[in-house]
């Protein structure tokens, strides 16, 4: 015969062991399946080990969706407080670092832990490695077909992630559920995640791989369109840094970005003011308003649009036309990418199954009652600096409380 639950959970990570705690917590009887071998690896790795575990400051416009207002009611459901709260139950020490983003004084693991005690603390079971195999509807609920043998559940709750890092073991086995049944799904991209570009294109760069500074960065129009002003990272391939995996998640195939390399800054003033009396080269010049390797690589990159052999140019014969086309240059960069790193180096998987199908007190799927969708999974996907975690762990209670 088959082992009886109320709630089946599948997917233990953030948002799952949130889900299952909550509800084993409220007398329900939870299983909770994972197919890993080792516990929520994502958390485990996240944060650079010590799991920047939520943002001082969380609202539906730090993250990206079809629908950018379905999030509200699970955040404000349960706030970064709410989760400092826990944190501080545990004993577990954590800092706050730049922007907001609370991270743990030693390890990620601690969090792993907390999550760990607080779904025994409900009397969770753990089914662990296990694989689903399939998954049937029935009038009481779900029959499920796995590794550990037969499962039902009144209610199903899929929590297994987004298919970032396939080598840890991400899978788009949420997505294929939805499509099971009948769910809409937002096609998924890789996001947070670097951007590349076409060899000939980023030859004059290439060299600048290591080089890191701050910049403005933004794409797509004022109503679905992404701005930040944070660092960024040459690589051999293209961009990365916190300021491009933050815009990745706005940008679409075949659009431009357009980066402000030297933001705060005015260079056709102070390339104008350097002309009075300059007799350095146009390079020297701009070398000592900007970084000197970018300077130097810059030049010539932008030969097409500048007078001939501009760099050596003196500044004091420089056309203010021309020193006026540098500077707006430099303020304005628009490069179109030809691609992201992929899966295997994104932070998240941007959109999942569509909120227009899902409740968002319940996250139950309309159409499928005791169906539920949670965490990255669904098409919500937040900003660099804690927000996913939020995101599980919010949609995680959310569920947990109405299953
Ligand atoms: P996950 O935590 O990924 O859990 C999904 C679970 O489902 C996994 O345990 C997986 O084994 C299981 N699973 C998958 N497929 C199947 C299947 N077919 N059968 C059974 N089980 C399955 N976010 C932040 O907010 N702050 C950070 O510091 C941060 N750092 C990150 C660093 C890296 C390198 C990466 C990759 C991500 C980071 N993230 C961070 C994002 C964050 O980890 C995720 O958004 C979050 O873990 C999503 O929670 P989830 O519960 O939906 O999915």
């Amino acid at each position: 015969a088959a082992a009886a639950f109320d709630v089946a959970v599948i997917g233990a990570g953030a948002a799952g062991m949130m889900c299952a705690a909550v509800a084993g917590q409220r007398g329900r009887r939870v299983v909770l399946i994972d197919h890993a071998r080792r516990l929520a690896e994502k958390i485990r790795i996240s944060g650079g080990g010590r799991c920047n575990f939520t943002n001082r400051e969380v609202g539906p416009a730090n993250f990206v969706s079809a629908n950018p207002q379905f999030s509200r009611s699970a955040l404000s459901g349960y706030s970064p407080q709410d989760f400092i709260g826990l944190v501080r139950r545990h004993g577990i020490a954590w800092h706050e670092k730049h922007r907001g983003q609370l991270f743990c004084d030693d390890s990620s693991e601690q969090i792993i832990e907390m999550l760990r005690q607080e779904c025994n603390a409900g009397q969770v079971a753990w089914r662990m490695p296990c694989e689903v195999r399939g998954i049937l509807q029935e009038p009481e609920g779900y029959a499920l077909d796995t590794s550990a043998g037969a499962i039902r559940a009144t209610r199903l709750v899929i929590a297994t992630g987004g298919m970032a890092i396939p080598q840890l073991g991400a899978t788009d086995f949420g997505l294929k559920i939805a499509r099971q049944f009948g769910l809409k799904v937002i096609e998924p991209r890789p996001a947070l995640v670097p951007l590349t570009f076409d060899a000939a294109q980023w030859a004059p760069f290439a060299g600048l791989s290591g080089m890191a500074m701050e910049a403005r960065v933004r794409t797509g129009g004022k109503k679905s369109g992404g701005d930040f002003l944070e660092d960024l990272l040459f690589t051999h391939r293209g961009l990365s840094g916190p300021g491009i995996l933050q815009i990745s998640s706005y940008w679409q195939p075949g659009e431009p970005i357009t980066l402000d390399l030297a933001p705060g800054q005015s260079l056709e003033a102070d390339l104008l003011a350097a002309k009075q009396g300059g007799r350095q080269q146009v390079a020297t010049a701009l070398g000592a308003l900007w970084p000197r390797r970018l300077a130097d690589a810059w030049l010539p990159a932008m030969a097409g649009q500048l007078p001939p052999d501009f760099g050596a140019t003196r500044l004091a014969d420089a056309p203010d036309r021309a020193l006026r086309a540098l500077a707006a240059g430099i303020h304005g960069w628009a490069i179109t990418p030809n691609g992201t790193a992929g899966y295997k180096k994104a932070e998240v998987m941007r959109g999942g199954v569509d909120t227009a199908g899902l409740n968002q007190k319940s996250m139950e799927a309309r159409a499928v009652p005791g169906l539920h969708f949670i965490g990255e999974t669904v098409d919500v996907t937040g900003w660099l600096g804690g927000y996913n975690f939020q995101w599980a762990w919010a949609s995680g209670v959310a569920c947990g409380k109405a299953v």
